[in-house]
């Protein structure tokens, strides 16, 4: 099965990640720093069931199926 694969090339690590909101299964966690501050989200695989709903809003198309 696929998984869901954020590219921290092209993710802008926007703290309102909508991706992270929208996952059923809480498998994208991000890492906050400071304030306004965020990491790259990341997808656990082992919590992914590969629905592809992230990749639907993610505004910058950063999320793939890999
Ligand atoms: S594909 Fe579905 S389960 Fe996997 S990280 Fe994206 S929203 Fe979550």
């Amino acid at each position: 099965m696929k998984k869901a694969f954020i590219d921290p090339n092209i993710c802008d690590r926007s703290p309102f990640c909508p991706a992270k909101r929208v996952c059923p299964v809480g498998a994208i966690s991000q890492e906050v720093k400071g304030f306004f501050g965020a990491g790259t989200p990341k997808v656990d695989p082992s919590k992914c069931i590969g629905c592809g709903k992230c990749l639907q809003v993610c505004p910058h198309r950063a999320i793939k199926m890999v």
